[in-house]
């Protein structure tokens, strides 16, 4: 009963599956009485279908015995075995889809072969371990005397080298104020003549901080793929081990092996990790860590800016940065990567869409507005999706309809079967045309996407989507008459219930939606100064005790005022209510039908939703022609 545009990244281990499967399709195991039993892909199919009663994994043997309602015969269900070698790893995936999905899932241990497997397996591991203390011996005496082995921290190089990234300016897209930044850099590279001519010192370290997914890696590898030097990486938490020095004796290694190759990249991935603050902590800070970020400070400061290696490193906090690293010098740069706007989007998915066969009736501008708030890696996952769902359903290219499921699939969560025609199905109706007919009447309000009671494996058992304004989400401004729209539809699935079918008869399905109604009024007092409180802000955003600071000032206010920002909050929430119950008893008729024809046909677009109620209300003008998405 989700009645926002989440944005939260589901990935889908069972789209995998599909992916892999297709590819293998070889039957291991002849299922009785049938000629051809299906394979892999159709067993996926029927999941999809929901004709697949149960499935007894045998994993040993690497086959499920699978019970399927076939249409064929007259009850009688379809038993046939499929085979599992080709997605072994994945097996457990597997088991929690299917379950998700309310299939049974059994496991049994087949007798046969199981005691050659034990036999062997019991063999072994004395081998195995012979094995490995031949090679520990081995390379402790070879390697220049004993103890070398030992020598954690310089033999185990943990940063990656790549000669050549192949990544170019072109790979990278929607991020354009960050490339263009950083396109200088190439310049830096490849003619560091120029800038020496002139006196002028090249810059040794550029920060690049943004959200995960945003392309910071991808671009840290272009810069070094336009000039074509070698890109040496590694991951601030590599840095970080349990014994004390092994952390700076990476970072001295590091710098070593780079200077070898110069000019070079050097890339430091979450940074944070060894870049916090120092001293700041509760009982003392923490050694290693401390010493681990001064050698890579002296490492900085040892080397002219002019030895051709450029420093790249990437977080998503900059805040709790030491200043040590971003004095003159050092980290003097700072690129920030945002999330890509709506054209930034719609460029990522061309970039994207390139390998990738899509039909004409894909329109990547729609996806773009469809996508608020997914980066990069999230864009470059939803074509993947959609590419694994188009080949699952045999298509020889991406069809729209792939892209707008896999869209759901990452924001929602899998489709599960329809509930059956039920008082459950009636209510979740009635709920979600609650939220759907607010959207559509409401000025303020974005309009309705669409409407659906198909659950979802996240939990949802439906939900009302809107068209997100892409200029509100751009520009981060929402308006006060908005946010209490928004309240309004967020109370419209309880209203609706409570109307319908009594007080008594309301249910938890609406849990989330009073959550989210809540901390929305809640900022707007506290935060907004959208209450008769008046234009103060009461509390910081994300008031998080973090290491070192921000104990003392916890509340900002009396206990007076706490209860007057209770209040308030209590007042404004309880008007929506009374507005979402009000608006709907006087659109009764149109609630009745709409709940009907939804619980016929499961899921409504936004047109065809709108269509309905203009039978019976005159539409709001913002709702009069909004734009049609998929
Ligand atoms: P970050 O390092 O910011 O977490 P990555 O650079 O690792 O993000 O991005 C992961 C993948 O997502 C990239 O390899 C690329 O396929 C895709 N991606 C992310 N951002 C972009 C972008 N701006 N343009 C094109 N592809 C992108
Ligand atoms: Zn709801
Ligand atoms: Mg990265």
């Amino acid at each position: 009963m989700k009645n926002h545009w989440q944005s939260t990244c589901k990935r889908t281990a069972f789209a995998m599956l599909i992916g892999l499967s297709l590819m293998q399709l070889p039957i291991v195991g002849a299922a009785p009485a049938y000629a051809m039993p299906p394979s892999y892909g159709e067993f996926l199919q029927q999941v999809e279908e929901g004709r697949v009663l149960s499935v007894t994994i045998d994993d040993r043997n690497g086959v499920a015995e699978v019970k399927a309602e076939d249409p064929a015969t007259d009850g009688t269900p379809q038993v046939y075995k499929i085979n599992l070698i080709p997605i072994r790893e994945s097996i457990t995936d597997l088991t929690q889809d299917l379950t998700a999905r309310g299939i049974d899932v059994d496991y049994k241990r087949s007798g046969d072969g199981g005691a050659l497997m034990g036999i062997i397996g019991n063999l072994l591991l004395p081998v195995l371990l012979l094995v490995g203390l031949f090679f520990l011996f081995r390379r402790s005496s070879a390697g220049g005397g004993p103890g070398q082995a030992m020598n954690f921290g310089k033999s185990r190089a943990r940063f990656q080298m790549e000669a050549k990234t192949g990544v170019k300016f072109d790979d990278v897209a929607g991020i354009e104020e960050a490339k263009e930044e950083l396109q200088e850099v190439v310049t830096f590279l490849k003619k560091p003549e120029r800038f020496t001519a002139v006196g002028a010192k090249i810059p040794k370290g550029v920060l690049l901080v943004g959200p995960p997914g945003t392309g910071k890696t991808l671009l840290a590898k272009a810069i070094a793929g336009e000039a074509g030097v070698p890109f040496f990486s590694i991951s601030g938490s590599e840095f970080v081990e349990m014994f004390v020095g092994v952390g700076a004796s990476r970072v001295r290694d590091l710098f070593k092996k780079a200077k070898e190759s110069a000019p070079c990249i050097i890339f430091i991935d979450e940074i944070d990790a060894v870049g916090r603050q120092r001293g700041a902590g509760i009982g003392g800070g923490n050694d290693e860590r401390e010493q681990t970020l001064n050698q890579l400070l002296t490492e900085m400061d040892g080397f002219e800016g002019n030895t051709g290696i450029i420093i790249i490193a990437a977080t998503n906090r900059a805040d709790v940065l030491d200043s040590a690293l971003m004095r003159p010098g050092r980290f003097d740069r700072q690129v920030t990567v945002d999330r890509p706007s709506f054209k930034g989007r719609h460029e990522i998915l061309k970039v994207h869409a390139r390998d990738k066969k899509l039909s004409d009736d894909v329109n990547l501008e729609n996806i773009a507005r469809r996508t608020p708030g997914f980066a990069g890696a999230d864009l470059a996952n939803l074509l993947n999706e959609a590419a694994i769902l188009a080949a699952r359903r045999q298509q020889l290219e991406i069809k729209d309809k792939d892209i707008d499921d896999a869209i759901d699939r990452i924001t929602i969560g899998l489709t599960k079967p329809p509930l059956l025609d039920g008082k459950s199905k009636r209510l979740i109706a009635y709920h979600e045309v609650g939220h759907a007919l607010l959207m559509t009447l409401l000025e303020n309000s974005d309009p309705l996407n669409k409407v659906t009671i198909i659950p979802r494996s996240s939990g949802a058992g439906g939900f009302a989507q809107p068209i997100p304004n892409e200029e509100q989400m751009d520009s981060g401004l929402y308006s006060r008459a908005w946010m209490l729209d928004r309240v309004v539809v967020g109370f419209g699935g309880r209203a609706a219930e409570d109307i319908v079918f009594g007080y008594g008869e309301v249910t938890t399905g609406a849990s989330n939606d009073l959550q989210q109604n809540t901390s929305l009024v809640r900022q707007m007092v506290t935060r907004f100064g959208m209450s008769d409180l008046g234009p103060l802000m009461l509390e910081q955003p994300n008031q998080e005790v973090f290491l070192g600071g921000g104990w003392q000032n916890r509340s900002e206010y009396s206990e007076d005022i706490a209860a007057r920002i209770d209040q308030q909050v209590r007042e404004i929430l309880e008007r929506c209510y009374q507005k979402a119950r009000s608006i709907l008893l006087e659109n009764r008729d149109a609630v009745d039908r709409l709940a009907e024809t939804l619980i016929e046909r499961e899921t409504l677009d936004g047109e065809e939703f709108r269509s309905i109620v203009e039978e019976y209300a005159t539409l709001p003008e913002k709702a009069q022609l909004p734009p049609k998405i998929a």
